[in-house]
């Protein structure tokens, strides 16, 4: 059974976000290996469809109830994560850890999947992660601070993890709605 049809190939789409609570959420997904999949790559263009109309950073594919190894980094600043570096929107297949550094940073995550929450969540501050394009090309690379914490927080879906499961006490979950108070006191000069 194809873990993935789209009804209109040729179309990009705008994807449902399974929310926390939907068993895929919880899974782990399967490692990828047919790249070159025409259907694989079309789930790869509605992923950057989806995490652009979402203004998410990153999205994973069990975020779309597809439970597989692809990730999408697109971090870029917007009214949810204002301080949020700009990458071009990459999408990562079987993206691993091959290193972490020992030195934790918390700071704070929101997801699509937990609508209405937000959590300071500790994550390695330097990580070396490998992964293969959707071209098919293995890579290698360094990531620091936030593009480490989106890296991070996006394997850890395939892992059948959200990061409430990250934070240290449930006293580091805020609401939407408080967290802005925080980030507008942050982005104050
Ligand atoms: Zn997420």
């Amino acid at each position: 059974m194809p873990l993935y049809t789209s009804p209109h190939s040729s179309m990009t789409r705008i994807l449902e976000i399974a929310q926390l609570g939907a068993p895929v959420i919880r899974e782990r997904a399967a490692e990828i290996t047919d790249i070159h999949d025409p259907q694989l790559q079309t789930l790869i263009d509605d992923l950057l469809v989806t995490v652009a109309d979402e203004h998410g950073m990153g999205i994973a594919a069990p975020q779309v109830s597809v439970s597989r190894r692809i990730i999408i980094l697109a971090p870029k600043p917007n009214a949810r994560y204002p301080y949020a570096p700009t990458m071009e929107p990459t999408a990562m297949i079987n993206p691993e850890l091959t290193w972490s550094s020992s030195e934790m940073d918390k700071d704070w995550e929101g997801c699509l999947t937990v609508p209405g929450i937000r959590g300071l969540v500790p994550r390695h501050r330097t990580i070396r992660v490998r992964y293969q394009t959707r071209e098919g090309v293995g890579l290698e690379t360094e990531y620091d601070g936030f593009l480490a914490r989106v890296f991070q927080h996006e394997v850890d879906h395939l892992d059948g993890l959200v990061f409430l499961d990250r934070v240290e006490t449930t006293h580091d979950l805020v609401t939407e709605h408080e967290w802005q108070k925080v980030i507008a006191q942050r982005c104050q000069p």
